[in-house]
């Protein structure tokens, strides 16, 4: 497989039995069978295209932020976008579907005092991901009054389609709603995409990307210590499933070293050796009390990506709230107050 795939990919590009946990933000997942790493949307399509003329199983991988990978892996080829290029247009930006949201390209928008992006700070995420799943954020303080997406400014985007054609799509073809795209339903791979934006003051895109990062910094573990995926499960109509976890006493539940942080009820962070496995035995745990307390049934909103062992067995230990913790839900019933 990897010598058939060298051939039409270049020698050297293959690698094999690469370890995916460091590709993601939860730091979860065993080896991917073959590794092929690409740095320019050209070289993504071309991937792309011969994974599917080679019929090999194929996974493309972003950040890694919305991703759970199985301990046991990928059995096949995993894609890692890092086509990165970014390229301005008057008041248009262009940027590979590898490129990093936050820092690279909200930095480069707002250095040329252009609005549009700088609501998504400190969202881990390519632009392929982004466009995936919807990325979205709260409106500015103070009023905060409503979800913005990154469709609002898009303008259109290159794709190499399920069927291997070529073809530049504008926002609609995406049928964006909240979380999803038609990105969930067609194999269809994101090769660079075009946001408008709008001329601004740069002190002023400062000032949002301070003030939101500063709201995320209060609620979301960080990254570099408390590992995560973002939330785990889907709002149910208009109820917050944070909300349903915190209410059912589930904070602090843990599967070995996956553990319900104190500081959001809908987030999972690696306290340091966790599993897919742990991960996956705290997600059904949460699943069935919460049915139980509450009669509604959580769903995931987050891929499960390769082969996954059994479950980690027997009950949760339940971990004490770490002194001096301000919890996002209680942040929540002072901005209502
Ligand atoms: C701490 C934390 C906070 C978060 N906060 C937010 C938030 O505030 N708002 C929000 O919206 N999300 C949030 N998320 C979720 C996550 O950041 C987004 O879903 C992000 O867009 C995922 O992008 P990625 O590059 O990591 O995608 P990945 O996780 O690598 O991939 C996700 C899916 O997208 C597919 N994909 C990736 N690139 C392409 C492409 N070029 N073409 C087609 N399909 C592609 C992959 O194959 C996969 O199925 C958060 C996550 C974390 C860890």
């Amino acid at each position: 497989m990897k010598r058939a795939l060298e051939n039409l990919l270049g020698i050297g590009s293959v690698q094999e039995n690469v370890v995916l946990a460091p590709y993601t933000t939860m730091q979860l997942g065993g080896p991917a069978d073959l590794f092929v790493e690409v740095t320019s949307a050209g070289a993504l399509a071309h991937a792309i295209k011969t994974v599917r003329e080679l019929d090999l199983p194929h996974f493309l991988l972003g950040c890694g932020a919305n991703v759970v990978i199985g301990d046991a892996g990928f059995r096949g080829v995993v894609i890692y976008n890092a086509a990165q290029n970014i390229e301005f247009d008057g008041n248009q930006v262009t940027a590979e579907s590898g490129t990093i949201v936050y820092p690279d390209l909200i930095e480069a928008s707002v250095a040329r005092s252009l609005s549009g992006l700088e609501h998504y700070v400190g969202i881990p995420s390519t632009v392929g991901g982004a466009l995936w799943q919807n990325l979205h954020f709260l409106s500015p303080a103070p009023a905060r009054e409503r979800t913005m997406f990154i469709e609002e400014v898009l303008e259109h985007a290159d794709l190499i389609t399920a069927e291997n054609d070529l073809q530049r799509v504008d926002v609609d073809y995406f049928e964006f709603g909240y979380d999803y795209s038609i990105l969930h339903r067609r194999n269809d791979i994101v090769l660079r995409a075009t946001f408008r934006l709008t001329p601004a003051q740069e002190v002023d895109l400062r000032k949002v990307m301070t003030e939101n990062l500063a709201w995320r910094a209060l609620r979301h573990p960080p990254l570099d210590t408390e590992p995560s995926v973002g939330s785990i499960f889907k709002k149910i109509q208009g109820i917050g499933a944070g909300r349903l976890i915190d209410e059912c006493g589930l904070k602090g539940a843990s599967f070995g070293g996956i553990v319900i942080t104190h500081r959001h009820a809908n987030i999972m962070i690696n306290q340091g050796g966790g599993t897919a496995a742990d991960l996956q035995a705290l997600v059904a745990y949460v699943q069935k009390e919460v049915a139980t307390q509450t009669g509604y049934h959580l769903e995931t909103e987050i891929d499960f990506v390769g082969e996954f062992d059994p479950p980690t067995g027997g009950s949760p230990v339940f971990l004490p709230r770490p002194a001096g913790l301000i919890t996002a839900e209680e942040l929540a019933a002072r901005r209502k107050a």
